[in-house]
């Protein structure tokens, strides 16, 4: 599809995100580390292999139950550098500030960049701040980039290419919290919850899981939720994947507001919640180590990696149907994270 103009779809994170970077973004920048299209970039130097990621947030509202902007941005680029296997170490904080914002919101949010900093075991290294007059921004917008170190076994973590047909699909949680609760706090919407968002820093637990287990692939289920994630592990391989919706965690009150508002808790974004693609034998002991953490007590198999429909993944339905998830092409909901 073709646009003259960039519309708010194209940061949705579904197909027009994905045409936009592969059509522009990789079409000037192509080089073989980023067209691995992980989490982070994977660095083989000298040194070791290093894990390199960044990410800007722009959540709107900035405070919302369970976070605000500045942990979103320490938790989800932590999460990325995790997610391909390293050990986060470093950050960087770029702060876009809009003029007037109050001076007590921006210390709420810093302090709360570094109480998660520490808690993700990575320290903040170096940022820059930039103020543009009021109305050019809202209110704040922040960067972060991130580096960690990861073992040469886990190199291959976020590329895919270990992924194996008979390999099982697992999930640390409930879907959909984030979304719901930046979306309650938006008072336009008119819809009250309790749910708090699942922002968190997955480093320590994801590094338990990899030190026993031999994780096949791992994402975060980010903008554009578990279902974006799925497809984007089936693109491109010789398989399909196959989930049971009775297996897929989501809270009453998700799914409740879900059919109110017309969303499906497939899409909605998570912050604190990553896919895991383990060999079947290795599901036990995988389970346990997670469900033995806070952050990730409601983990669940839910699903596997099968022959049939490559490329495309696939839902058993609660009442024994099945359907295609495909990659959302709808209006998205912008300014999630
Ligand atoms: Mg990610």
């Amino acid at each position: 599809m073709h646009h003259d103009k960039i519309i708010l779809n194209h940061g949705g994170g579904g197909l027009l995100t994905k045409e936009l970077i592969s059509n522009l973004f990789y079409t000037y920048f192509k080089n073989d580390i980023l067209l691995e299209q992980g989490d982070s970039a994977i660095l083989n130097t000298e040194a070791g292999h290093l894990a390199f990621t960044t990410d800007s947030y722009v959540v709107d509202p900035i405070f919302f139950p369970g976070g605000n902007i500045g942990k979103l941005a320490v938790c989800g680029t932590v999460n990325d550098l995790s997610v391909s296997g390293a050990k986060p170490l470093y950050l960087s904080a770029g702060f876009i500030i809009e003029e007037g914002l109050s001076m007590n919101d921006l210390e709420e949010i810093v302090r709360s960049m570094a109480e998660e900093a520490k808690k993700a075991g990575v320290q903040i290294v170096c940022g820059d701040t930039k103020v543009v007059n009021r109305g050019k921004c809202d209110k704040v917008f922040i960067n972060t980039s991130g580096i960690g170190i990861l073992e040469d076994r886990h190199k291959e973590i976020g590329s895919g290419r270990k992924i194996q047909v008979g390999d099982k699909i697992i999930i640390n949680g409930f879907v959909g919290d984030h979304g719901i609760a930046v979306l309650g706090a938006r008072k336009s919407l008119n819809f009250q919850t309790e749910i708090k968002s699942d922002c968190a820093s997955l480093s320590h637990i994801i590094q338990e899981v990899l030190a026993e287990v031999d994780v096949h692939f791992m994402r975060d289920a980010t903008r554009g939720g578990l279902a974006t994630v799925l497809n984007e592990i089936a693109e491109h391989r010789n398989f399909g994947i196959e989930i049971n919706e009775d297996e897929i965690p989501v809270r009453e009150e998700t799914q409740g507001v879900c059919e109110l508002l017309g969303f499906d808790p497939l899409y909605l974004a998570n912050e604190g919640k990553v896919v895991m693609v383990v060999p079947a034998d290795k599901v036990e002991v995988c389970l346990s180590i997670l469900q033995n953490n806070e952050l990730a007590k409601d983990s669940r198999t839910i699903g596997e990696i099968v022959e049939s429909y490559p490329g495309k993944v696939i839902l058993k339905t609660s009442i024994g149907g099945r359907r295609f998830v495909e990659l959302n092409t709808g209006e998205q909901l912008p300014r999630i994270c």
